[in-house]
């Protein structure tokens, strides 16, 4: 019979113990990278729900649209800050 450094039964352990460290590892990793990431992917999906703008106004497609910057923008205050950077003028 041939020499083995490990019987089949430690082989077995040692691979369970690294598989171990390595679920743990990838756990707290996962969780690290949710903290870091959670939050800005949360503020931006509760922006894309957002159905008033700051003023209140509801965002239907006549009422707003997407600036360049991707934001929704509504074209009642819109044209309200136009009408006032008119008159500042
Ligand atoms: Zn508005």
């Amino acid at each position: 019979m041939a020499h083995r450094p490990y019987t089949p039964w430690q082989r077995k352990i040692k691979f369970q113990m690294e598989a171990a460290k390595a679920a743990a590892y990838w756990t707290r990793y996962r969780s690290l990278h949710r903290k870091l990431h959670d939050g800005p992917r949360k503020a931006r999906a509760a922006r894309v729900v957002r159905t008033h703008c700051k003023r209140g106004h509801a965002f239907t497609e006549e009422s707003s649209y997407i600036n360049a910057d991707g934001a929704r923008v509504c074209r009642i205050c819109r044209r309200s800050n136009e009408a006032k950077r008119r008159a500042r003028d």
